[in-house]
């Protein structure tokens, strides 16, 4: 995956012209003064900048993970971004959006196997015997450690197979040398 998010450079540009805005904001029942408008347009700006930076980048990974693999599993989520709040949360949305959306039109074009994933319980369910925790690993947990078989393995790993497996794909690859099919999942 790539970086999600806005670029470090274009993120301190859109706080600064939010700032900008919000000390140029027109009192009520005032119209927006120059000052405030041309704030506007110069964030309007910016965030068209970032909405085109996180296409691209999305574009490349895509192309690459195309190349390099057969079959891909994409988690079929919606990005939450319209309950979230934050900005920062809201670019990781907007740039998970972006990338799946790129995969998947890439992957369709170059005619690969592409398989949408249901995306509940991947970091619940064990990889080896199937069993569901009873409860969600916490996110700083990195490590799912299975109650029923006992297999420990890291939270990243585990997932990736669960998602192979309910994708058809044999996950025997995924540890090392060359992965029989590529994952695109939301953060969890
Ligand atoms: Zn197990």
């Amino acid at each position: 995956m790539p970086h999600a998010g806005y670029g470090r450079k274009v993120q301190a540009k859109l706080t600064r012209y939010d700032r900008m805005m919000a000390r140029r904001r027109p009192k009520k029942g005032q119209p927006a003064s120059k000052g405030y408008r041309e704030a506007k347009k110069l964030r309007a700006k910016a965030y068209k900048k970032a909405a085109r930076q996180r296409q691209d980048t999305g574009r490349k990974w895509a192309k690459k993970v195309v190349r390099d693999h057969d079959a891909i599993a994409v988690e079929d989520f919606r990005p939450k971004f319209l309950a979230r709040t934050t900005m920062a949360r809201k670019a990781a949305d907007a740039a998970i959006g972006a990338t799946k959306a790129a995969l998947v039109a890439m992957g369709r074009k170059h005619g690969r196997d592409i398989r949408l994933v249901h995306p509940a319980y991947t970091t619940m369910d064990c990889a080896h015997c199937d069993a569901r925790a009873k409860h969600r690993l916490p996110l700083g947990e990195r490590t799912y450690t299975c109650a029923v078989c006992g297999t420990v393995s890291s939270r990243d790993k585990n997932s990736a197979r669960v998602m192979l497996v309910r994708a058809g794909l044999n996950p025997a690859g995924a540890d090392g040398g060359r992965p029989p099919g590529a994952l695109l999942q939301e953060a969890a």
